[in-house]
C-alpha cells in the first residue's frame, strides 16, 4: 500500500470516531509524508492542525495506523502548504479559503486529482462523483431530486430559486451538484458558480477589506447559475446578507437559475433578513430526510458495485439496519469493511461485519454496558458524586453533567426517555429528550464539548 492509501484508510478511521465538523477542521489537507523510525510524519496545513492532531487525535491515529504500521509510536505533524507551490500569494488565500469552504471540498482534496478549478470571477468546487447517477432515490429524496432534475434540464425558468433543505449527511451537497455537473455535460460552456456560504461570506468580508466590494458583486454576477451551499451560515451576518439579497435580485431579474441549500426551512432560519426569507419563500422548497430501510440497502448496493466489491445482502442489510441517520456515516461503515477485508483477506460475512462495526453500532449494548457504567464515567469526569447527579440538585455543575448523562444513555444505551427519566431519579421523559436534543444541538458547534464526550466514552469503555 502506498502512504496515500494507508493514509485515506486511517481517516476513514477518524472520520467514524470524530463529529464532522472536527474531521473537517482538523483532518483536512493532511497526508503522510513519511515514516520514520517509530513515528509517522504528517504534512499538515497550519499550526493549529499540527497541535490537534500530534496532541489530542494522537490516539486515534495511532490506533487506526497500527492496523498497517505495527511499530508506530508517535504522531509527528510538519507544517507545510506543498499543495500550493507556484501559486500566487492572493490567489493562494483564495484556493485556502475555497478548500475550507465546506465538507465537500474535504472529498475533493482527499482525491488525489483534486477536481478544483478557478473560473473567471467564480469557484467552482465540483466533485465528479456527484452527479444524478450516482444518486440513489427513495421516498425521503425524490420531491429534491425531482426538482434538482427538472433545474438541470430547464435553468431559471421552472423553479427559481430553487430552495432544498435537510439534515446533516442526508445528500443536499450532491444533489445542489448533480445539477452543476449535469449542466455542464450538456454545456461545458455554461458558467457556473458553486460555493458555500461560508467562503461567500468570507471572501466578502476580504474583497471589502481590500476595497473591492464591486468587483466581489461583479464576480458573482457574470454566470448562468449560482449555487450556494448552507445557506444558514449568512443568518446573522447582516452586511453579507444585503451583498447578497442584491446579488440575489440581480440574477433573479435576468432569468438566472438560483440554487440554496440549508440544515433548516427559510422560516426557521432565525435572524434571516425578512426580505431575503420572502425570496427563498418565492421558488420551489423541497426537502431531503432520512431515507428508510429499503433506500439505505439500495445506497449500500450501488456503493459496493461501484467498488467492484462483492457482499451478501445480509451483511448489508445489517449495516443499513443500524446506521439510520446519515448517509455518510452509512459509506464510512462500507468503506471501513472494503478496506479491511482487502488488508486481512478476509469475507465481508455477517459475522466479520458485526464484529468489525461493533465500535460504532450499539456500542454500550454489545458489550454489556450499562446506566451505571454511564453514570459513573461521566461523575468521574466531572468530578461530581454519581448520587448527586440522580438527586433533586440544581446546582450548575451538577446540572450539566446530568444532562450529558442523559445524552450518552439514549445515545450509547439506546434507552428510552422514560427509562433514563427513571435511572435519573425517577424524572419525566420530557426532562431527558429535552437534554438529549440540546447536548445534541451543541455537540455540532461545539469542539470542547464534542472532545469532553470522547474521553467520556473513553472512560464508560474502560480504554482511556
Ligand atoms: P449533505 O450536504 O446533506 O450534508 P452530502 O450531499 O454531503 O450531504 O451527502 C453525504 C454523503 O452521502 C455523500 O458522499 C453523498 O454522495 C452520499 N449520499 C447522500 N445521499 C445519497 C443518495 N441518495 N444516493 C447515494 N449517495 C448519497
Ligand atoms: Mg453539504
Amino acid at each position: 500500500m502506498t502512504n496515500n492509501e494507508i493514509w485515506q484508510a486511517v481517516l476513514g478511521e477518524v472520520e467514524l470516531a470524530v463529529s464532522p465538523a472536527s474531521f473537517t477542521t482538523w483532518f483536512r489537507n493532511t497526508s503522510i509524508i513519511e515514516f520514520k523510525d517509530d513515528a509517522v510524519i504528517v504534512s499538515v496545513p497550519n499550526g493549529f492542525a499540527k497541535e490537534w492532531l500530534e496532541n489530542k487525535y494522537n490516539q486515534f491515529i495511532l490506533k487506526a495506523l497500527r492496523n498497517f504500521r505495527e511499530n508506530i509510536r508517535k504522531v509527528r505533524c510538519v507544517v507545510s502548504a506543498k499543495n500550493m507551490q507556484g501559486v500566487p500569494r492572493s490567489q493562494k488565500k483564495e484556493v485556502d479559503s475555497v478548500l475550507s469552504g465546506g465538507e465537500e471540498s474535504l472529498i475533493d482534496l482527499r482525491n488525489t486529482e483534486t477536481s478544483f478549478q478557478q473560473a473567471e470571477g467564480g469557484h467552482i468546487g465540483l466533485n465528479h462523483r456527484y452527479t444524478f447517477e450516482n444518486f440513489i432515490v427513495g421516498s425521503n429524496n425524490e420531491l429534491a431530486h425531482a426538482a434538482c432534475l427538472a433545474v438541470s434540464r430547464n435553468s431559471g425558468r421552472t423553479y427559481n430559486p430553487l430552495f432544498i433543505y435537510g439534515g446533516v449527511g442526508l445528500g443536499k451537497t450532491h444533489l445542489l451538484q448533480s445539477v452543476a455537473n449535469s449542466i455542464l455535460t450538456q454545456d461545458p460552456k455554461k458558467r457556473i458558480i458553486y460555493s458555500t456560504a461560508e467562503f461567500f461570506t468570507n471572501r466578502y468580508i476580504d474583497m471589502v477589506k481590500n476595497q473591492q466590494a464591486r468587483e466581489f458583486k461583479k464576480s458573482y454576477l457574470n454566470t448562468d447559475l449560482l449555487i450556494i451551499d448552507d445557506i444558514q451560515f449568512i443568518a446573522g451576518k447582516e452586511k453579507t446578507q444585503e451583498e447578497f439579497f442584491h446579488i440575489f435580485n440581480t440574477l433573479y431579474q435576468l432569468n438566472k437559475q438560483i440554487i440554496l441549500s440549508s440544515d433548516r426551512p427559510p422560516k426557521a432560519i432565525a435572524t434571516l433578513e425578512d426580505r431575503l426569507r420572502s425570496r427563498f419563500e418565492g421558488g420551489m422548497i423541497a426537502d431531503v430526510s432520512r431515507p428508510d430501510l429499503e433506500t439505505r440497502i439500495a445506497i449500500l448496493q450501488h456503493k459496493a458495485a461501484q467498488k467492484d466489491f462483492e457482499i451478501e445482502n445480509e451483511a448489508l442489510n445489517y449495516i443499513a439496519s443500524n446506521i439510520q441517520h446519515n448517509i455518510r456515516e452509512l459509506e464510512g461503515a462500507l468503506s471501513r469493511i472494503i478496506v479491511t477485508c482487502e488488508l486481512k483477506n478476509a469475507e465481508p460475512t455477517l459475522g466479520y461485519v458485526k464484529k468489525t462495526l461493533s465500535d460504532i453500532i450499539h456500542s454500550g449494548r454489545k458489550k454489556g454496558i450499562g446506566f451505571k457504567q454511564v453514570l459513573e464515567a461521566v461523575a468521574d469526569f466531572y468530578n461530581v458524586n454519581h448520587q448527586e447527579l440522580v438527586n433533586r440538585s440544581r446546582r450548575k455543575d451538577i446540572v450539566r453533567p446530568r444532562q450529558v448523562a442523559m445524552y450518552l444513555m439514549r445515545e450509547e444505551l439506546r434507552a428510552s426517555f422514560p427509562g433514563i427519566g427513571d435511572q435519573l431519579g425517577g424524572r419525566d421523559h420530557s426532562t431527558a429528550m429535552h437534554a438529549y436534543e440540546k447536548i445534541s444541538r451543541e455537540v455540532e458547534q461545539d469542539e470542547t464539548l464534542e472532545q469532553e464526550l470522547q474521553n467520556i466514552k473513553a472512560k464508560i469503555y474502560n480504554n482511556g
